[in-house]
């Protein structure tokens, strides 16, 4: 993971509602994609998915609802899919070749060039449309200045989709891999299964824990009934806190199992046996290990 050449970025991937980015997306994860980490945070972004293409690894985060704010909320959601976006390395911006410039579109645009300017520009839905009209549309989005490479692509049927991969494979700096090769999948359900519990814990102890606990999922075992088994340690810092973990007789972390359990099996869905432990552990988070693992900057 340390090799030279490596090259890793997020990539923001921006448009209207309804244009396919959903679509696309999941040609990117057919193609060449480890897979989907759906509540993996990044400061405010969501990863959406992770794909290794060549020697570079990119990483796709969404921008949720960019369109025409009118109420607070959207407003409040457009202003952090902006943030999402700024976050990114590199911005690839969808459009509905049938539905071209239309006003969620333009106000991206708009803001785009108000931002930090430039992005890629994929026309999907190309099946749609005849090239006239899909020549014309390129002309009227590059006119903006704001695109440096113009894609045409149907997400739906997978046309040209492999162009943009390598070609934002080139786009991506230099740098280790946030997310190791072939484990990701198993890795995202993994941290994501114990994000679950990690809720529960503060949900069910509140101020009663310091924020240095952690959850490891430390074993996975998908069972002959259909059914997983999954082992997670809960990490703390004192023994005092373990004992607050545990509760009288154990009844706390049983609640906090309970509670996580239903969870589980709704994300997974299936049943879940889940065991929980609870190690002390004095310096967890001097571990940039744990760090690279929930995807944060130990940097930071
Ligand atoms: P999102 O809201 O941007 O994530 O859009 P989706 O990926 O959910 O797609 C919205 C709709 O457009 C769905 O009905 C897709 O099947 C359709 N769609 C996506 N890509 C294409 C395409 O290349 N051609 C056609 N004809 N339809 C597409
Ligand atoms: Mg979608």
């Amino acid at each position: 993971m340390t090799e030279p050449n490596k090259r890793c970025g997020f990539i923001a991937i921006l448009g209207a509602p309804n244009v396919g980015k959903s679509t696309l997306l999941n040609q990117f994860v057919g193609l060449k994609i480890s897979i989907v980490s759906p509540k993996v945070q990044t400061t405010r972004a969501r990863i959406l998915g992770i794909c290794q293409k060549g020697d570079a690894q990119l990483i796709f985060i969404d921008t949720p609802g960019i369109f025409v704010p009118r109420r607070r909320l959207d407003r409040a959601m457009v202003a952090a899919a902006w943030g999402g976006a700024g976050d990114a390395d590199h911005i690839i911006l969808l459009v509905d070749a049938a539905r071209g410039m239309d006003s969620n579109t333009r106000s991206i645009v708009e803001r785009l060039r108000e931002k930090r300017g430039r992005a890629d520009l994929i026309l999907n839905k190309v099946d749609l449309v005849d090239k006239s009209k899909l020549l014309s549309l390129a002309t009227e989005f590059s006119e903006t200045g704001l695109f440096e490479e113009i894609f045409m692509v149907s997400a739906e049927r997978g046309d040209g989709v492999t162009d943009i991969l390598d070609h934002l494979s080139t786009k991506m700096k230099t740098g280790p891999w946030l997310f190791p090769e072939d484990q990701i999948s198993d890795m995202s359900e993994r941290i994501l299964a114990a994000e679950v519990t990690r809720e529960k814990l503060f949900l069910q102890l509140h101020k009663e824990l310091p924020y240095a606990a952690a959850v490891e999922t430390e074993s996975w075992q998908e069972q002959a009934d259909g059914s997983t088994r999954i082992e997670q340690i809960i990490y703390v810092q004192r023994d005092s806190q373990k004992a607050i973990v545990l509760g009288r007789k154990g009844s706390r972390i049983k609640s906090i199992g309970a509670d996580a359990r239903v969870d589980l099996e709704e994300m997974l869905g299936h049943r879940v046996h889940l065991f929980l432990f609870v190690k002390v552990r004095e310096k967890w988070d001097d571990d940039p290990d744990r760090y690279r693992d929930l995807g944060l900057d130990f940097n930071a």
